[in-house]
């Protein structure tokens, strides 16, 4: 078979410029290397033609003896030429975008640390406060267990490649300088399977779903996670597992909200307890609490349980129960009732302003308002 001519490999015009013959041979290069096309012999000979045809035409002295006498005249210049110097940039840079684009998250011999995985996990408030211990369900990759792993057929053992001789890496010779590159027939393993196992198909993990107990810590809060170190997906060809993030979100309570580590509640109250004073009993996440009114409480006034709320997950002290009253206007009065009232009301007003110290301000100020403002 001839050999072709290099501007024909290259797809370029015969009076193309320097950047013009390295940008067609990168888009080659890129496109048939061994790495990107393991096993396929034919991509392997395209990417060593394309090569053989820039290490020439890249070099202003061969590239002139080529284009005067064709391929017989490069037979005596030979490798390791003074021409070798220029190569080593361009194939730097080849060989990053090459590797540094493709082969994110590989390391050494191709191993591949497993995926994070996240799992939310929707609790009570209860369980929030005082810490639980949930088993939780995940579907993830798991090491296969008929085959240990090795993606190898059980009773078969994966063989040492004979390519690389089990080091994952060869060195490629390209004229005269070498690059090392991964191994493209065990694809950076150093070992080859013969015989797959039936279950993973040669992967050597599987889909599985696995019950893990997860301790949640007395006093998390929406949005706080915990990590699993090492339960996330299984890595690949040796490398670590992934984490495993449980997400925790606290559900609404019925009857408390919270903020950080306070809870906080609205206790309605009738207008005479208010206003006379009295006890109540309050719920609280260990049981009931008594909490004392005092006497002319007024509406929202918030009272607060110390010790009574969350523990912080963080440390420190246990937060408060904060409980707001609101006086809640008697509805549904009887005429009895009413006459009460009323002769009440009576009996206010004929204190003077001193019962209502607030209404009476207030009516002081709109007074003086509508007096300034409004003519
Ligand atoms: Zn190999
Ligand atoms: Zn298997």
């Amino acid at each position: 078979m001839s050999k072709r001519d290099y501007y024909e490999v290259l797809g370029v015009k015969r009076d193309a410029s320097a950047a013009e013959i390295k940008k067609a041979y990168r888009r080659l290069a890129m496109k048939h290397h061994p790495d990107r096309n393991p096993g396929d012999t034919k991509s392997e000979e395209l990417f060593k033609e394309a090569s053989e045809a820039y290490e020439v035409l890249a070099d202003e002295e061969k590239r002139a003896t080529y284009d005067r006498y064709g391929h017989d005249g490069l037979k005596g210049m030979g490798g390791g030429g003074a021409g070798g110097a220029g190569f080593g940039d361009v194939f730097g840079d080849i060989f990053s975008d090459i590797f540094g684009g493709g082969g994110g998250g590989r390391g050494r011999g191709g191993a591949r640390r497993g995926s994070d995985l996240r799992y939310n996990l929707s609790i009570t408030l209860e369980e929030a406060a005082f810490g639980k211990e949930v088993t939780i369900k995940i579907p993830r990759w798991d090491n296969c267990s008929p085959c240990g792993g090795s993606g190898a057929k059980p009773g078969t053992q994966p063989q040492t490649c004979p390519t690389c001789h089990g080091v994952g890496q060869v060195r490629m010779q390209q004229g005269f300088f070498s690059v090392q590159q991964t191994c493209p027939q065990c694809r950076g393993r150093g070992q080859i399977i013969t015989e797959y196992c039936p279950d993973c198909g040669g992967e050597g993990r599987q889909r599985s779903e696995k019950s893990l107990k997860v301790t949640i810590p007395a006093g998390v809060d929406t949005g706080d996670r915990i990590r699993l170190s090492g339960e996330g997906e299984a890595g690949e060809l040796g490398g670590p597992n992934g984490d495993l993030y449980v997400q925790i979100d606290v559900k609404t309570h019925s009857f408390f909200s919270r903020e950080d580590s306070d809870l906080i509640c609205q206790v309605p109250i009738d207008f005479a307890t208010a206003a006379l004073g009295g006890e109540l009993e309050v719920p609280t996440l260990v049981g009931k609490a008594k909490l004392q009114i005092p006497a002319e409480t007024q509406s929202h006034k918030v009272f607060r349980l110390r010790g009574k709320g969350v523990k912080s997950v963080r440390g420190g002290a246990t937060g408060d129960l904060l409980c707001q009253v609101v006086v809640e206007t008697p509805v549904k009065l009887s005429k009895k009732q009413k006459e009460l009232l009323e002769a009440f009301r009576d009996s206010l007003q004929g204190g003077g302003d001193k019962h209502n110290p607030k209404a009476k301000s207030w009516l002081d100020k709109a007074k003086d308002f509508l007096e300034t403002h409004i003519n």
